[in-house]
């Protein structure tokens, strides 16, 4: 497998996201940089991306030198001023409109007028992120999913002004790493999160009135509608203050109070319960 379009690729946040991210470009034959703000983030980020390795090579996917192959592709920086002439750089830090339009207005400052500028946002309007740049048609959303290796699909989203080029290249890029894309337009949340988040929601609202326990809950979902994993599961995969994020973005976006956080969701992230990166969600994990 390879990257034709994009052999040189950024990636700015190395938590949950990014590092997943870098580790799938990386498979795919590209030289990956991945920022992150904070070092030992990057380097949690990067020992992710190892342990995932490692874990390929135990089921047989590569070998173990083709593992340290794709681990040499990562390399880890803090700066933005890193970055040189990569072709594709994709965004995955937090979920906040003032962080992303911060990156992307430096990216768009100091990468060359080509480079196409994507975002991992899940909710946030990829129109009002172009409006920091100055190049709105290289500007787009390209949402993997969690945990990105694993997960085959990548929604493509439009920004007003994302030309067809542009769309063309990621979606195209997206089939090269081997995932499946699905193009959406720029409506808060897009598909995936308008549809998912509400289910997480109602979810926290059932456990808050007492309706059922929270693995009673999960279970319904899981044996009812044949879903993977419960909402109260999968919510403390994602992290908690991601869900809450996403959740005031469909609430302001749509202008709708069906999408108001659950008051319990508000004190679980308030209290720094925030899923398996914290060891506490509505489970408990073991770090
Ligand atoms: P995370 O909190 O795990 O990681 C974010 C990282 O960004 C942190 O390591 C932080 O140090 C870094 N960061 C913050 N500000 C920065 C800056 N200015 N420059 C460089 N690095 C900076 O978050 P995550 O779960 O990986 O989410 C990242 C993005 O992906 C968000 O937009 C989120 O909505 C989206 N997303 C998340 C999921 C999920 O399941 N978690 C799924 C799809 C999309």
């Amino acid at each position: 497998m390879s990257t034709p379009l994009f052999p040189r690729v950024g990636v700015i946040g190395a938590g949950t996201m990014g590092n997943g991210i870098a580790q799938v470009f990386a498979t795919a034959g590209a030289e990956v940089l991945m920022i992150d703000a904070n070092p030992e983030a990057g380097a949690r980020g990067r020992a992710t991306i190892e342990a995932s390795l490692a874990r390929l090579v135990k089921k047989e996917r590569f070998t173990a030198e083709v593992a340290a192959e794709i681990l040499g592709r990562v390399a880890v920086g803090t700066s933005i001023a890193e970055l040189t002439d990569q072709g594709l750089v994709v965004e995955a830090v937090v979920e906040r409109k003032d962080v992303k339009c911060a990156v992307l207005a430096e990216l768009d400052q100091h990468m060359p007028a080509e480079t196409i500028l994507a975002t991992n946002t899940s909710s946030i309007s990829i129109t009002e992120l172009a409006a920091v740049t100055g190049r709105a048609d290289r500007v787009i959303g390209m949402h993997f999913m969690n945990p990105v290796p694993i997960m085959t699909l990548v929604e493509v989203i439009r920004g007003q002004e994302t030309s067809d080029a542009t769309a063309s290249a990621v979606v195209e890029c997206s089939r090269a790493l081997g995932k499946e894309p699905v193009e959406a337009n720029d409506y808060p949340g897009f598909v995936s999160n308008r549809v998912l988040m509400p289910m997480i929601n109602e979810a926290v609202f059932c456990l808050m009135e007492g309706v059922a326990t929270r693995e009673g809950i999960d279970t319904v979902m899981k044996l009812g509608m044949a879903h993977p994993m419960g909402p109260l599961t999968l919510a403390d995969l994602i992290g908690l203050d991601v869900c809450l994020d996403i959740l005031e973005v469909l609430h302001r976006g749509l202008g709708d109070d069906k999408y108001r956080p659950c008051p319990l969701l508000r004190r679980m992230v308030a209290a720094g319960r925030l899923g398996r990166k914290s060891g506490k969600g509505f489970y408990d994990y073991d770090r």
